[in-house]
């Protein structure tokens, strides 16, 4: 942290800086900077985390989160319905060997 000595604030250019903002990389002083969740970080990126801009086209973007839902979805049940006729499809005598050893159980 000692080239912090050599860095001076972004807004005051007379004050030497103390932190660095994590979010834009920027040099600020004691005065420019305030705790947040555990971060130091500039006013400027401060403003921009408690008030984030909207998000651009978002009727759109949750008609993709949909469209994705819908598709996913479908692929689960592509996947399982196809599980299903494989395990359909299998023959019964596969099947034969377990049942006959639960039947020869039961008998004393
Ligand atoms: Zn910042
Ligand atoms: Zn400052």
């Amino acid at each position: 942290m000692a080239s912090l000595i050599h860095e001076r604030c972004f807004n005051h250019a007379r004050r030497e800086a103390v932190a660095r903002c994590p979010e834009c990389g920027r040099f600020f002083c004691r005065e420019c900077v305030t705790e947040h969740e555990g971060r130091v970080v500039c006013a400027a990126c401060l403003g921009a985390q408690l008030h984030p801009a909207p998000i651009r086209s978002s009727l759109f973007g949750r008609l993709l989160l949909g469209f994705q839902v819908v598709v996913g979805l479908s692929g689960l049940w592509l996947i399982f319905y196809f599980l299903g006729e494989v395990l359909l499809t299998l023959p019964s005598s596969f099947h034969e060997g377990t049942v006959w050893r639960d039947t020869f159980e039961e008998k004393p």
